[in-house]
């Protein structure tokens, strides 16, 4: 028995061992009449056992997860899974080689832009294949994102509330399985096309994270996320030795739930340079100074001041200093202390 999917390159999703493929996503312009932008898939089978799909490069500006994922096809070996373990360590591969968020050649969110389209662009060609052929076949699903070029999180999972009492019990299990320092909830189709909301109206259990940003990698974090990623994977069954992972170690301060809401962002209404007045997961009350824009020509001008639109803890701060009318500068996220509060899950 073999089970091939069309343009899913040198991958037999039913054989045993270690296979490297690739997506053949079709690209035409003005250099090429008829190209393919490969973006790699590794599968890793090691007999029966759950399926999971992990992904990173979503966005090409954000690097932990693209190391990490790399890093696991080349160290692990089938005989490690139980299971099989489908990685996409480069998704968005037009914007992973120019490291930027979106790629110059369709501009498009890669993560708004799900079911996608076969038919399509490069970005909707890779989300028809993720929403369309993956998500169905896998049991779970990790997308690794960071801040990118634009912005950094405080390092966190990052999870859609919800959508079913089920689901948010998988997902609450897995964010205490990876340990991450911060864990940030958001309302289920906050962003609609992403992701996550495929994998929840497939009923598919799914992370994501927020490690950092800034367009680098951040060692500690890399190295939490590392471990936290092991673990993961042994909590969800597939990998067959995740103890010397390990779980929380005690010297690590419990997991701290933070929510963004449409409260949260704080938008410049000036051009200029933003000096950030707080640092990330500094804790804010409404009113609080939290930013300053400084017009860059006219001396004569005052800087405009921003505040802390509610009481929370600082999630996300906007890295490049210049701005523009509309650009979030910093994000206020409701601060819910060590535990998410129970029944506050469902969508309203
Ligand atoms: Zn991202």
């Amino acid at each position: 028995m073999s089970l091939h999917i069309p343009r899913i390159r040198g991958i037999d999703f039913a054989a045993a061992g270690k296979q490297l493929g690739y997506l053949e996503i079709e690209h035409s312009d003005n250099e090429n009449d008829a190209a393919v932008i490969p973006s790699p898939i590794a599968v890793l089978s090691g007999g029966d056992g759950p399926t999971v799909l992990l992904i990173a490069g979503t966005h090409g500006d954000e690097y932990e997860g693209q190391i990490l994922l790399q890093e696991l096809i080349r160290s692990l070996h089938p005989d490690d899974v139980t299971g099989r373990l489908i990685i996409l360590p480069a998704l968005n591969i037009a914007a992973v080689r120019e490291g930027r968020r979106v790629s110059s050649v369709d501009k498009v969110n890669l993560n708004r832009a799900l079911p996608g389209r076969a038919d399509g662009g490069p970005a909707e060609q890779i989300a028809s294949l993720i929403a369309g052929e993956l998500i169905p076949m896998v049991d779970f699903v990790m997308d690794i994102h960071s801040g990118g070029i634009a912005s950094e999180y405080v390092p966190s999972a990052f999870v859609y509330q919800g959508p079913t009492p089920e689901l948010w019990a998988e997902k609450t299990a897995a964010v205490a399985a990876f340990n991450p320092p911060y864990s940030v909830v958001v309302k289920p189709m906050l962003k609609a096309g992403s992701i996550s909301g495929a994998a929840d109206q497939a009923g598919v259990p799914m992370i994501s994270t927020e490690l950092g940003g800034r367009g680098t990698v951040s060692l500690p974090i890399l190295n939490r996320a590392r471990t936290g990623l092991r673990s993961l994977l042994g909590h969800w069954g597939v990998l067959k030795d995740a103890s010397s992972a390990g779980g929380s170690s005690d010297a690590e301060a419990p997991i701290r739930w933070v929510e963004l809401t449409a409260q949260s962002p704080v938008h410049s209404t000036m051009a200029g340079l933003f000096e950030p007045v707080v640092d990330l997961g500094q804790k804010v009350r409404a009113g609080d100074l939290v930013a300053r824009v400084h017009s860059v020509e006219e001396l004569d001008r005052p800087s405009q001041d921003f505040f802390a639109p509610i009481d929370g803890v600082v999630a996300i701060v906007r890295h490049p200093a210049l701005v523009n009318v509309g650009t979030t500068v910093v994000n206020i996220a409701v601060d819910h202390g060590t535990t998410y509060p129970e029944g506050n899950h469902e969508p309203s």
